[in-house]
Formats: structure tokens, C-alpha cells, sequence
């Protein structure tokens, strides 16, 4: 299901139809998010037989819905080896017929950054590009016709950029003028900091993708302790590639920054993120960590949480904190982990299959 409109069109004339079809075919798929080859009632039947025959179906299915007292619904979707990993989808605050998903883009992650369950976890294995884009496909079907998803970001389970080629696939896709049709702009792509891949997205979606970057510490040495991947890609070599990434005029960076309590939150820390960021364009997001079962580590209280935001926008720097959704049925950042594992967080009330 992951061809494009062109690789459809080389598909059908391979077996003697004519090229347009292929652009049909492409269309139920993505803009009607139709894959059972007898629903597509302007295709001869030998077509719908041969779609068939090649295997056109679901890559993933719904296991289970959540639906947290905030709005914030979370799927649990279930991929043919029995893999599962989970997609939220996030209304809008002032507008909830404007919904954000979040996806996935691998089963775990190898990062292992300490504050994770993802990473905590480890990494099962990579998505496949149709498993990516399905979780949108889905998550529009889950939303229905009066609410649209207008933002897809990845910051599921995985880090994306580790998993590049289906990734870069998932993103044409997603945002095809014949299909789903996202702004590139409204699609982000959080990376815990891999720099030859960054530098690769820059190049090949010319800075269009929206970037997210989980800094989470302002040393080398702190930010190793809690992100491993800093030991090969340290904040000099990051902070450069987001000097080069080529942004278009009025596009920042976002910054991600989850605080956790005694390890990142000093205002000594405010300060030197200061140093680091000057003169890329940025906006920061300032998440308190939400909990993971398998750690210690803790939010700051809201309090301090205020004070280490004030500290940045006193320099200028311009600072979101993220509030947390969807964290009574485990659904926030971090949160996200392999169902049914012991390590994860299980809240009481909440139903799982
Ligand atoms: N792997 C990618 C995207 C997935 S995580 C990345 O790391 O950027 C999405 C965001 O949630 C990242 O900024 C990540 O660092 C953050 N996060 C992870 N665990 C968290 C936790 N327990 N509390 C708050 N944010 C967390
Ligand atoms: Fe992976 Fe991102 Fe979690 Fe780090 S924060 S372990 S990169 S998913």
C-alpha cells in the first residue's frame, strides 16, 4: 500500500490497464483511506482481483481504544507479527475538531535515553513505511468526517531518524497532493539528535519538515547520563547541524526540553541554554517529566517549573510548557511502551485488551 502514484501507475500498466488507474488506486487509498480492493467501485473487477492477489490490505489493525478524560484518545494498533505500538490523538485545547497525532516509528527504540519507557525497552524492530502512514489512516477513520487531523508529529514510540529510508517514504506519502495531503509544515519529526540524519532531512525535504529536537540537557557530560546517543553526537556537532538545517524565513526549530527534577532544571541550566541556542531560530517546549515505572526520575514541581521558564524568556528565548494530556490512561510523551509489558505504566480504571 506504501507505492506512490507513480509506482502505482508503473503497477497497472504492468498488467495491461491503462496509467490512470494507478492514480485512482493511489487515491482510495490515501485520500479515502480504502483498502479493500471491493470497495473501489471504479475499478474493473480483473483489478480489484490482481490488488488482491498482490497483497493490498491493512498493514495494522485497532487493537484496543483509550479515551483519557481530557479528549486525548490513544490507539493500541497491532501489526501483522503480533508487534504492537501505540498512536494518540490530541484535540486541539481551544478547537477540538482540529486533532494532532502523535505516531510511531519503530517498536521501542534503541536510544535507551534513562527517562523513556520506550527507551528503557529497547528497540524490537523498525516500522515499515505503509505501518507508519496506516496509524494516520486510521487515526482519521477514529476521528470521523467532522473533526480533521491537521498535525502529525513523531513522537511516538522510536526515534524516526534511526529508522530514516521508511520514515522519508512515510513523510512523501503523508503529505502527497493526491492523497492525505499534510503541510509539510505541520509535520514534525522529533529526533533525539542524530546529526548525519538531520543533515539528510534537511537536504532532501529543503528544511519544509518540521524539526523537533529533544536537547534535554545543556552539557555533554549531563546530557550523556541521560541520553546515550550524546556520547557520538555531542551538542556541538547538534547545535551546528541546526545551524546549517535550511530553514525557510519565520521557521524555528523547536526545542524540546523534558525537566526533570535535580538533573537539568538549575537555573545554571537556563542560563548556558541560552549560550547554546544563540542565534538559531527556536522556539523551546518545556515538558515536566511525565513518570515512567522503571525510573526514579521526577518533575520539578509547577512552581519551578514557572521560574526556570521565566528564566529563558527574560533572555529571549521563547518558552511553551507543554501540558500534559492524556497521562490517565499512559498516553503521554514518554509514556508510550510495549503493551502488556510489566515495565510500563499501568494506571488503575483503565481498561487494556
Ligand atoms: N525519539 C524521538 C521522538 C519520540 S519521544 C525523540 O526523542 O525526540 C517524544 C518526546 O517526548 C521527546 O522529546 C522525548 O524526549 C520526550 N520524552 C520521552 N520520555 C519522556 C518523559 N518520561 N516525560 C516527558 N517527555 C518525555
Ligand atoms: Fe528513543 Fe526518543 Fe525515547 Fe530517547 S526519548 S529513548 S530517542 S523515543
Amino acid at each position: 500500500m506504501a507505492r506512490l502514484p507513480e509506482e502505482w501507475t508503473a503497477w497497472v500498466r504492468e498488467r495491461g490497464e491503462p496509467g490512470y488507474r494507478g492514480k485512482q488506486i493511489f487515491h482510495w487509498i490515501h485520500r479515502q483511506g480504502v483498502l479493500d480492493p471491493d470497495e473501489m467501485s471504479n475499478l474493473p473487477k480483473p483489478l480489484r482481483e490482481r490488488l488482491r492477489e498482490d497483497g493490498l490490505a491493512w498493514p495494522i489493525e485497532v487493537a484496543s481504544t483509550h479515551a483519557s478524560s481530557d479528549g486525548t484518545h490513544k490507539l493500541l494498533v497491532r501489526m501483522p507479527d503480533g508487534e504492537r505500538v501505540e498512536t494518540v490523538l490530541i484535540p486541539q485545547l481551544d478547537d477540538d475538531r482540529v486533532v494532532t497525532q502523535c505516531i510511531s516509528s519503530q517498536v521501542g527504540c534503541a536510544m535507551g535515553c534513562v527517562f523513556c519507557a520506550s527507551g528503557v525497552a529497547g528497540l524490537k524492530r523498525h516500522m515499515t513505511d505503509a505501518e507508519i502512514v496506516a496509524q494516520v489512516l486510521l487515526g482519521r477513520r477514529e476521528v470521523g468526517s467532522d473533526r480533521r487531523i491537521r498535525n502529525v508529529v513523531f513522537m511516538g514510540m522510536g526515534e524516526p531518524l534511526h529508522n530514516y529510508d521508511a520514515v522519508a517514504r512515510a513523510l512523501v506519502l503523508l503529505t502527497h497532493p493526491d492523497g492525505l495531503d499534510l503541510s509539510k509544515r505541520r509535520v514534525t519529526v522529533s529526533t533525539s539528535g542524530l546529526v548525519n540524519q538531520i543533515d539528510r532531512l534537511g537536504s532532501d525535504f529543503q528544511g519544509q519538515v518540521q524539526l523537533a529536537i529533544s536537547l534535554h540537557a545543556v552539557r555533554d557530560d549531563a546530557r550523556s547520563a541521560i541520553m546515550p546517543v550524546n556520547r557520538k553526537d555531542g551538542l556541538a556537532e547538534l547545535t551546528a547541524a541546526l545551524r546549517r538545517y535550511p530553514l525557510s524565513k519565520r521557521q524555528r526549530i523547536t526545542i524540546e526540553y523534558t525537566l526533570i527534577r535535580g538533573v537539568n532544571d538549575s537555573p545554571r541550566d537556563a542560563v548556558e541554554m541560552v549560550e547554546l541556542l544563540r542565534g538559531i531560530p527556536v522556539k523551546v517546549n518545556l515538558i515536566p517529566m511525565n513518570p515512567i515505572s522503571a525510573s526514579d526520575l521526577r518533575a520539578p514541581d509547577t512552581s519551578h517549573v514557572v521560574r526556570f521558564q521565566q528564566a529563558l524568556t527574560r533572555r529571549g528565548l521563547s518558552v511553551f510548557i507543554r501540558k500534559t494530556r492524556g497521562d490517565d490512561v499512559a498516553a503521554a510523551c514518554g509514556q508510550l511502551a510495549f503493551h502488556g509489558e510489566s515495565r510500563r505504566t499501568v494506571h488503575p480504571g483503565v481498561s487494556r485488551a
